[in-house]
């Protein structure tokens, strides 16, 4: 049966569900709250029924207990929760609203000044939500009927908008079903119980720090501790700290995991600190999770070390949420995304054909095409997670389903060892040099390995000899330098010829967006601008 997580908040009552910088907000208040808002909105659009059939209502809220009580409040009144972004700039913002035609804001604390003027401007009611939730207190006429939907299987539950890093942010539009068999995918492959307590830092207008990290430990109870932002040092203190609730699972994206460390370097200096830690994480963390970007080894293999935890990496989309993913038990492979998840089917096909099939594929085995065994192509995902359409776009919608109903990924993957291998992005990712074809998350992996380069993203640059040369854009360790000819000379030693970087661009920062994620259309624009007009 598909219902929002909403409906089994009253089975865990007075757990903690949230706790953030103004306490803790049980299960049982959160449902209250929500409820309130919910009249609220259906008060402010003048829609008696309680059901407000697909309108769309965009939220701002902090990273707390505000950002579920609006998207709740969405549902239980029958709307299309659209979450915005709090570091978005009003033009963003405004991008969001107009695209997904919202019929009402919702600005949580403290968010009021940044939506009023653009509520103003486009015409639109905006709700505030007070500083204390629990003042949401409603007459007993405004409230809503009880049970006032009981069909949610295939309505729309949230337009969540892709991340933008090869276009505009596409608005993805998510059922209640395609939601909840995200949630129950996660919940079964990674074991989550009410006993759990998650770490939240991440963003929360995508899918990792929505489904992976706050519906999925609500679906079951657990408890979900939220950190404003994310700071370093606030991480370290939660996950070593003893008091309760102690955390035993966190997620993060690659980057976090970079700047933790970092962080630990320069600070958890002594071995008898280090020692706690590691004891620490060992004993009381159960699962360490990595994931929107790759991995670079050298991350996965400090983090080892330091926690003794082997990250766990798995693969997702806002269109499909987790598709792939590594194994909660048993050996995780590095540089690889695991095997699907329940319910999960993938495929890899010919890149450029529609059906010439490499690999398929579900949570019981993959089969390989004689012949192919090893050969990359494009990744396609079926199954219930899978979104229904993008908003208002349906020639987009049209060309990124195969005819028989599969989502093409656009991103290029190989299956090798029993396990899934992602190349990168067909359209940045996969550099066509003299013939070949070369994956750029591969020649990124190979570069991280050398001591003084601390991050690096892999382009295309165009050449009129080659097609496309392989250029690497490096930030080294501090107080380092680097020519072409020594990294020339040092990659020999440790790469394929043909995929050895033919050109080399020192930055001081790595221009990585909060999910990690570096926008290489933005690179190739802003290093090579004549070609790539
Ligand atoms: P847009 O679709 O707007 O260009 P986006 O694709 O970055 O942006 P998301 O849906 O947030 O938006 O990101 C999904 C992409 O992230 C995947 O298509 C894949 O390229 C990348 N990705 C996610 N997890 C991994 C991983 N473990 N390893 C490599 N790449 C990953
Ligand atoms: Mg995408």
């Amino acid at each position: 049966r598909v219902a929002p997580v909403f409906s089994r908040a009253s089975a865990y009552g007075d757990n903690v569900a949230i706790t953030d910088h103004s306490g803790s907000h049980t299960y049982s208040s959160l449902y209250k709250n929500s409820k309130s808002l919910a009249g609220l909105i259906t008060e402010a659009l003048s829609c008696r029924s309680g059901d407000l059939q697909g309108k769309r209502i965009s939220f701002l809220c902090a990273n707390d207990a505000s950002y579920t009580v609006a998207q709740w409040a969405s549902w239980m009144c029958g709307g299309i929760a659209v979450p915005l972004y709090r570091k978005h700039p009003p033009n963003e913002l405004e991008y969001v609203i107009s695209d997904s035609q919202s019929s009402l804001l919702v600005a949580g604390q403290p968010f009021t000044d940044t939506l009023e003027p653009l509520a103003q401007k486009l015409g639109l009611p905006c709700l505030q939500l007070p500083t204390s939730l629990d003042t949401l207190q409603l007459e007993e006429a405004q409230m809503l009927p009880e049970e006032s939907i009981s069909d949610w299987a295939e309505r729309p539950a949230m337009l969540v908008y892709t991340s933008g890093t090869t276009g505009r942010p596409k608005g993805a539009l998510h059922t209640h079903s395609s939601l909840q068999a995200m949630v129950q995918g996660l919940v079964s492959e990674w074991a989550w119980s009410r006993d759990d307590v998650i770490l939240h830092t991440l963003p929360l207008h995508h899918v990792h720090g929505i489904v992976n990290k706050l519906m999925c430990p609500l679906w079951v109870g657990a408890t979900c501790v939220m950190l404003p932002e994310f700071s370093a040092q606030k991480v370290w203190e939660q996950l070593i700290a003893s008091k309760s609730p102690m955390v035993n699972v966190f997620m993060a994206v690659p980057t976090i995991y970079s700047k933790l460390i970092e962080y630990y370097d320069q600070h958890f200096t002594q071995p008898r600190v280090q020692d706690f830690i590691r004891a620490v994480c060992k004993e009381r963390i159960r699962l360490m999770v990595s994931g929107s970007a790759a991995l670079p080894q050298p991350v996965l293999e400090r983090w080892a070390e330091i926690t003794g935890h082997v990250l766990l990496e798995r693969y997702g989309m806002t269109e499909i949420g987790m598709a792939l993913s590594n194994p909660l038990k048993g050996p995780r492979v590095p540089g690889a995304v695991g095997v699907p998840l329940p319910g999960v089917e993938v495929r890899i096909i010919m890149t450029n054909t529609t059906s010439t099939v490499i690999a398929e594929g579900n949570r019981k085995g993959t089969q390989v095409k004689a012949g192919l065994e090893g050969k990359e192509g494009e990744l396609l995902v079926r199954g219930s997670s899978v979104f229904q359409k993008y908003w208002n776009k349906p020639q987009e919608t049209a060309d990124t389903f195969t005819e028989d109903g599969w989502f093409k990924t656009g991103d290029t993957a190989l299956y090798r060892d029993g396990v899934y291998w992602i190349l990168g992005r067909t359209s940045v990712d996969i550099i066509k040099s003299g013939g070949y074809k070369i994956s750029a998350l591969d020649v990124e992996r190979h570069l991280l390995a050398h001591p003084d380069i601390t991050d690096v993203a892999v382009i295309g640059a165009p050449d009129a000899v080659w097609g496309q040369k392989v250029t690497a854009v490096v930030q080294l360790r501090k107080g380092m330098t680097m020519t072409l000819s020594q990294l020339k000379a040092w990659a020999r030693e440790h790469m394929a010829s043909y995929t050895i970087p033919a050109g080399l661009i020192l930055v001081e920062n790595m221009p990585r967006n909060q999910m990690g994620k570096v926008n290489k259309k933005d690179l190739l624009r802003q290093f090579f601008p004549a070609q790539s007009e």
